[in-house]
């Protein structure tokens, strides 16, 4: 892998690497981790074309090491957890042996859940091929699988070995799903890095037009802050500074379940959550208008959403967001700025602003 930046998950005795650098024919060298040890890999249908020979060159694998599942959402249940695990066990893969998580959040989340459930836990590795998955998804050590109930909701705490992002990889990813990576990373910067923040401002354009070092340096900067804050809270205690991650998701996760988690990608959802947790934050006057304004013309400049979807009202996020009008403000808990890259977890917030900025945006 050519210039490769290396940062490292510290988790109290232990620790892995996250690797970003291009070109995934010399990936290899990017592998340490699964040398000499038994590996299958586990990718999705529209990420096996593009990218799996390269993998399985690099590494000397042949195809019945690989298992694919159809690409998208729909794969993350377990029905498909069980058919990954009776696969591996019918291809005799021991304790010893690693898996590989080559696609997007999807893949990610599916694969390190078998990992973690396959003879009691095994090692896997996380190459993560979208933007969110490189930013995102694949540092933290969140698994799982969705449930009809919900998304999210049987899974398990269960760390990679090591991440492997190559940023070569975003060039055939459709740009609405870059995009929606894109919230996040400016998620990173509003949250915990005011100069990220300013970095993106100046250097969109670079993004937008996929200059390698610029996205190797905003998947580094957000890489290197989901790791301090997963060193910090390993497991998502309550209000532990993990919570923090979820800065527009609040707004964002009533948009998704009010739109039926069809028409908006979650990343989407996102940008316009943030753009709501700004204002909020200006009329508490935590933050000025100058810079609510400022997070809501890039994330405008990005392509992204800056309000909620047509027929949407404050009637709705209220009761999405389980705010009912008699329950009085405090109980439900807001990320909220106290600068620009300076998020807090809130529950002083005014419920009567929470009102001016719904009936502002919807
Ligand atoms: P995804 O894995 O579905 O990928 C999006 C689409 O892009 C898919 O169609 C996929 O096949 C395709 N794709 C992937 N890489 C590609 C490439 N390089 N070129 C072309 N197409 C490519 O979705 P996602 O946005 O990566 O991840 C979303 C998932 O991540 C959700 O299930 C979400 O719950 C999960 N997630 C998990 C965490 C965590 O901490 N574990 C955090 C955020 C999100
Ligand atoms: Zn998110």
């Amino acid at each position: 892998m050519n210039n490769t930046r290396i940062l490292k998950v510290e988790l109290g005795a232990r620790s892995y690497p996250i690797r970003i650098g291009r070109s995934i024919a010399g990936l290899d060298t990017a592998f340490p981790e699964s040398a000499g040890r038994s590996l299958r890999v586990v990718t999705d249908s529209n990420v096996e074309p593009l990218y799996l020979e390269a993998l399985l060159g690099a590494l000397s694998l042949t195809r019945d090491q690989v298992y694919v599942v159809p690409a998208g959402e729909a794969s993350k249940t377990w029905d498909s957890a069980g058919k990954v695990l009776d696969w591996l066990l019918e291809s005799r893969l021991s304790r010893d042996g690693c898996l590989i998580a080559l696609g997007g959040g999807v893949i990610g989340d599916l694969t390190g859940f078998v990992a973690s459930i396959y003879q009691r836990g095994i090692d896997f590795i996380q190459i993560p091929t979208t933007l969110l998955a490189q930013v995102d998804s694949s540092v933290g050590g969140k698994t799982g699988v969705n449930h009809a109930r919900g998304k999210n909701l049987i899974g398990a705490f269960h760390q990679p070995i090591s991440v492997v992002a190559d940023t070569d990889t975003l060039a055939t990813l459709p740009k609405r799903e870059l995009l929606a990576g894109l919230a996040e990373v400016i998620k990173y910067g509003m949250l915990a890095d005011g100069l990220l923040f300013e970095w993106l401002e100046s250097n969109l354009d670079r993004i937008l037009s996929l200059n390698p070092n610029s996205l190797a340096e905003i998947i580094e900067r957000c890489c290197a802050i989901k790791a301090r804050i997963v060193g910090l809270d390993e497991r998502e205690t309550g209000s532990g500074p993990r919570a923090l991650l979820n800065l527009g998701h609040t707004f964002g996760h009533a948009i998704e379940t009010y739109t039926g988690y069809t028409e908006w990608l979650h990343g989407e959802a996102v940008a316009t959550g943030l753009v709501l947790a700004a204002d909020l934050s200006a009329r508490h006057g935590w933050i000025t208008e100058a810079v609510a304004a400022r997070c809501t013309a890039l994330i405008a400049r990005a392509g992204l959403p800056v309000a909620p979807p047509k027929g949407m009202t404050a009637e709705h996020f209220r009761d999405l967001m389980g705010l009912d009008k008699k329950v009085k403000a405090g109980k439900l808990r807001l990320i909220l700025l106290r600068g620009l890259g300076d998020a807090v977890l809130s529950s002083d917030f005014e419920q009567d602003l929470l009102d001016e900025t719904l009936a502002a945006a919807c």
